[in-house]
This record gives structure tokens, sequence and C-alpha cells, in this order.
């Protein structure tokens, strides 16, 4: 069997990469002039011909795009808004963006676009570990937003028996799952095999017994986070693959078996460009380097993105994987919309979990921080913690000072930890580590 899902794509050199993606980006940013009259006037306003970007040195050039922008061009009443490119007759999908903040995003798909979104998602699950001859439970919501339709045809695409399952019924997915006599693997949130293993202990079965051998798991960063993938494999028996995509480009970056960042696996669709959050200049691709992350569609036909910010800060890794991909890596270092200011210093959720995996198996390791009052955050904000059902009442006020004690030693700021019970935090869907309280209540 063949080692690389694209063997031609994945392993190019730096030169070919280069030169692919400028020849791209010379077919995609006239295409995007002549048919949007958004684009036009981006150019226009910007001083820039499209014919004169004709590679990643030249984007600068252009003004940066935000998702609240094109969100915002849909309240007109359009399909999708201002970087529609492609005639209706052409779109034959149209899903949105999902996210925690903000309003949902539409985005349409031509046929190639379904096609693009599919050879990416075959890369990161191959990455991953996925083979034909899988059985894989699509634990996602099958709904508005590209997790569930999207990343089900990646998995159809790369060959694996995929079963449309969707969220909740997660009794029947047990039963499902325990009544075929074979391995199994899903794909779903992390936070959902937790709560899965939770309803498994409800109903007498162990775990083990099911027969999942491979989780492939995205839309939560907390795999990266040490002690919380171990104790989804050891809970299961299962080999773990993490994956990372976003709604406007699909499930398209996979880790591999090296277990060393995630693969980048849009090379040819996506140009991604690094800048600094603050400054917004340009960072290097270097070895280790941090920043933002900033899409522009090379071979998007319906809704392309020009200099589009994620807002999600990566650290990126290019050295040589052992695996043989010449794709750069990176982790997630949090999101910019996720990370808040206590007292100056900044704190990102994905720093805290790993403290708070730490004191396993007293506590679950799921946790939510609350933010009660808009900044400045002057007060000690509140984390809820789930405590281990077999913890004794007696025992939590000393697990509440140990906690609150070490995040001030790890984080450097003061918290209110309140222990809930255990199963109360995960859920089916993605698991919002931080909530700001004070936008919810009105
Ligand atoms: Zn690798």
């Amino acid at each position: 069997m063949k080692l690389l899902w694209n063997e031609e794509i994945e392993t190019l050199s730096a030169g070919a990469l280069t030169r692919l993606e400028s020849e791209r980006l010379q077919e995609q940013l006239p295409y995007n002039f002549a048919s949007s009259s958004f684009y036009r006037a981006r150019f226009e306003a910007a001083g820039v011909k499209p014919e004169e970007i004709r590679s990643r040195e030249d984007l600068p050039r252009l003004p940066f795009m935000e998702k609240s922008e094109l969100a915002s061009s849909q309240l007109d009443g359009s399909l999708i808004g201002v970087n529609q490119c492609a005639a209706l007759e052409d779109i034959v999908r149209v899903q949105a963006t999902g996210g925690t903040t903000g309003r949902p995003m539409r985005i349409a798909l031509t046929r190639r676009d379904i096609a693009d979104y599919n050879e990416m998602g075959a890369r990161a699950l191959w990455a991953a570990g996925c083979r034909p001859g899988d059985i894989v439970f699509e634990c996602m919501n099958y709904n508005l937003y590209a997790g569930g339709l999207s990343d089900h045809m990646a998995f159809e695409t790369l060959g694996a028996a995929t079963i449309p399952f969707g969220v909740g019924n997660t009794r029947n997915l047990l039963e499902m799952m325990t009544q075929i006599d074979q391995d199994v693997a899903m794909w779903s949130t992390p936070s959902y095999a937790v709560r899965l293993a939770e309803v498994a202990a409800q109903m007498e079965i162990n775990p083990r017994d099911v027969g999942l051998r491979k989780g492939f798991f995205s839309g939560e960063a907390g795999m990266q986070v040490a002690g919380y993938r171990e104790r989804i494999e050891d809970t299961w028996g299962l080999r773990s693959g993490d994956l990372y995509g976003a709604g406007e480009l699909g499930m398209h970056c996979g880790e591999c078996e090296q277990r060393d960042g995630v693969h980048y696996g849009a090379t040819g669709f996506v140009l991604t460009e690094l800048i600094n959050p603050e400054t917004t200049e340009p960072v290097p691709f270097t070895d280790g380097a941090s920043g933002e992350f900033v899409y522009t569609s090379i071979r998007r036909q319906a809704s392309p993105l020009m200099r589009m910010r994620s807002h999600d800060l990566m650290q990126v890794f290019t050295e040589a994987c052992a695996c043989g991909r010449s794709t750069f890596r990176f982790r997630i270092l949090g999101r910019s919309d996720d990370m808040f200011i206590v007292k100056g210093v900044n704190v990102f959720p994905l720093a805290v979990q790993a403290t708070i995996t730490g004191s396993q198996p007293r506590l679950t390791g799921e946790f939510q921080i609350i933010l009660d009052r808009p900044l400045p955050i002057d007060y000690a904000p509140r984390i809820l913690v789930e405590v281990a059902r077999d913890v004794p009442k007696h025992g939590h006020a000393e697990i509440i000072a140990e906690t609150e004690a070490a995040i001030a030693k790890n984080h450097n700021f003061t918290c209110a930890i309140e222990l809930v019970e255990q199963g109360t935090i995960a859920t089916e869907k993605k698991t919002r580590r931080l909530i700001r309280a004070y936008l919810e209540e009105s």
C-alpha cells in the first residue's frame, strides 16, 4: 500500500512549492478581480493590479480581510456575500463556518471546490493513519457546518467505510459499535470520546471491549495537551490521530505517525502566510517561528479568500519529518480571540488545560474558564473543574487549594476554582473552554 496519499504533492521541494504557489496565485487573483466587484474594489483601493501579485512575497501589498466582514455582507440577503466568484449555476453546495464567536459565514462550493476539499481531507486523514478497510463512525454534526458532510466525503474519498452517525444517540452508538464484531474507528471531537466513556460506564460497558481502535479527532486543541490524549487512548485502547481544519477551508491538516505537529495538507489550494498578530508584519517560515495564519485561496471557484486573518496563533516546524512529507508542520498555541489578559498576564485556555490534566485522576481534566465581567479582568476568574466521582467530599477543599496554587505558579494569575460533578462539562459537541458570561446574559 502507498505510504502517502499524494506523494508528488506532499514531498514537493521548496523550489517546486514556490513555483506551484506562484502559478496558481497568478490564475486566482485575476479570476477574483474579474468575477467580483468586492475584489475589484480591494485591488483598486490598494492601487494594485492583480497581475502585479506574482508570489507570496507580493501578497503584503494587499489588505487583510476578516471573516466578520464577509458574514456581515450576507445580511443584505445574498447567498454567500461579496466574495462570491462563481455563478449560481456552478454552485452545488452551501455550508457555513461555525466558531464560538460571531455569526456564521455562509460559504459555497462548486464541484471542483468539493473535489479539492476531499483531496485535502484525504491527505490529512491518511497522515493520521486512516486507511481503506477502516470502519469509521462519523460523529460530527451533520448540519450547516462543514464538520459533518464535508469530512464524511473526505473519508469516502480516502476509501474508508464511513457511517454517517452524527451527534446524539450516544447509547445507540455504543450498542452499534459493540454489536459489530470488528475493530472500528471514530471521527469526533476529543471531548466526545470522553463523554462516550462516561455513557459506557453508565451502561456497564468496558470501553476496551467496544473494539474502538482508531480515533480521529478534531475541532478542539486538547489533543496536544500532555495527559489528555493519553487518557483517551488508555480508556479505549485506541490509537488517536490529531487533525485540524478551518470551516472555510475544510479539514486539511493531519498529524503523521511521528506525532510532531500537524502536517499542512492544503498545498496547491491555499497559500498560508504567517504574520505577527499585533503588527501584522509577515513572519518568515523558519523552524519554530510562531504567528497568526493568514489564508489566500489559490484554487477556489465559489468563495475564494484573499489574505483572510484566521486569528489562530500557531508555531510552525519546517525541519524535514521522518515520515517523508516535506510539508511544514504546526501546533496550535491558541486563538487570539480566546486569549484573555488578567492583570497584564496573557492567558490561553489551552495552556491552563495542561495544568488541570496534570491533576488526573482526581480531576477528570475537563474544565471551563468563566469570565463574569468584561475587561479589564482585575478579579479572579472562575474555573469550573470536574472532580472525579470517587474523590470523597472531605477531600475537595484540598484539591481546590492545590489547583489554585498550581495555576498561580504555572500561569501567573489568581483564579477561583469551583468543583463540579464528573460528566457535567464534556458535551457531544465542541466543548467551550472559555465562556464570556457577561456577553451571554441578556
Ligand atoms: Zn511527518
